[in-house]
């Protein structure tokens, strides 16, 4: 038995030799990435002391405020990975359009979009953020890349990622053959693999959803929660816990390591609105992360990784994790679009008016 610890660096290179044609080009992008999310866990672990908390005073792009370390993050995950040469462009939630690589630097074949920092209302409460990266090749070479560059559909993603700033660091990555997650040793700054082949355990019993919002939910989802909340004695015949953590990344951590299911739905609360959660930020990343994992991710209606972006700020439903559950809300909502769920007959939904009649 090796004894031996394995660095992010030596699982990308090992990665890297499976392909004989290979020029290390990926493997040397995904150091500025991981030297990026280095320098943001050092940030956002210092706190208060860094002078970085609060708001910052100016809205991003999706009429959202933005903190002073959504700015900061975009600003080292911009200047950490212009530099090495491998990228033809990037986008950020942050950011409105498309950043173009500065001159003094080469363009390389690939492009990174990412949420520099996700969950940032977690901050003031020191509660778990993250960033989240979704590397596509460039396709046309290397050149500045325009919009439409960008709008290729989640199943086209090289490699996908995030980093999480909780208790402890860890990134945890997906080059397209399984999840891992490496552990950053703060001792001498450097990921670890820890957690090799993640896998999404095949049962759940865990679901998390923003119940504030439940007025909102089409019929679908919630037919599903009330059977989860009904527990041992309902059509599920066993008890849910539930979980919210209002940060993308940690909800996906938590299935990784244990399982369950997340959803941010379609809901009726703002019509112009199809969902909360980014496409290209963050919907994309975790749902090749998720697959690889052996779950599922889907809107209820479609799955993720087939939608083709239509703009770069695109939100999407959300429903990801365990395999099983994720196929059950999407059979409950083609039985919803089928009038199926009418003739639903359970005691539980005699009680909710929202079943029985149209
Ligand atoms: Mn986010
Ligand atoms: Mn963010």
């Amino acid at each position: 038995m090796s004894t031996r610890e394995k660095t992010i660096t030596e699982f990308m290179i090992e990665e890297q030799r499976r392909f004989p044609e290979a020029t290390g080009d990926f493997t040397a992008l995904l150091n500025y990435v991981r030297l990026a999310c280095k320098r943001i866990s050092f940030i956002v672990g210092r706190g208060v002391l860094a002078g970085a908390h609060g708001s910052a005073d100016i809205d991003n792009i999706q009429g959202e405020t933005q903190m002073k370390l959504d700015v900061i993050s975009n600003d080292i995950f911009l200047r950490t990975s212009e530099y090495g040469g491998h990228l033809a462009g990037m986008v950020s939630e942050e950011l409105e359009d498309p950043y173009q690589i500065p001159p003094e630097y080469p363009l390389g074949k690939y492009l990174l979009a990412f949420d520099p920092l996700d969950g940032s209302s977690n901050i003031d409460i020191n509660a778990p953020v993250g960033s989240i990266f979704s590397v596509l090749k460039a396709p046309r070479g290397p050149q500045p890349p325009t919009v439409e560059d960008f709008l290729q559909p989640g199943s086209k993603q090289l490699c996908a990622g995030y980093a999480i700033y909780g208790a402890t660091t860890m990134l945890v990555l997906t080059v397209g053959r399984g999840v891992h997650g490496f552990t950053l040793d703060r001792g001498f700054g450097e990921f670890i693999l820890t957690h090799p082949n993640m896998t999404i355990p095949a049962e759940a019993n865990e679901f998390a959803i923003n119940a504030s919002n439940e007025r909102f939910w089409e019929p679908p989802v919630k037919r599903y929660v009330a059977e989860c909340l009904a527990g041992h004695g309902g059509v599920r015949g066993k008890d849910f816990n539930m979980r919210w953590i209002a940060s993308l990344v940690a909800e996906v951590h938590r299935i990784l390591i244990r399982g369950g299911l997340f959803m941010y739905p379609e809901d009726t609360k703002d019509p112009s609105k199809a969902g909360r959660l980014r496409l290209l930020y963050e919907a994309n990343p975790m749902a090749m992360l998720v697959e690889q994992a052996g779950g599922a991710v889907s809107t209820g209606r479609n799955r993720i990784l087939d939608l083709t972006p239509t703009h770069l700020h695109q939100r999407v439903p959300l429903i990801l994790g365990c395999k099983a559950e994720v196929e059950r809300i999407e059979r409950y909502h083609w039985e919803h679009e089928q009038g199926l769920d009418r003739i639903y007959s359970s005691p539980l939904f005699k009680e909710r008016s929202l079943f029985i009649q149209s």
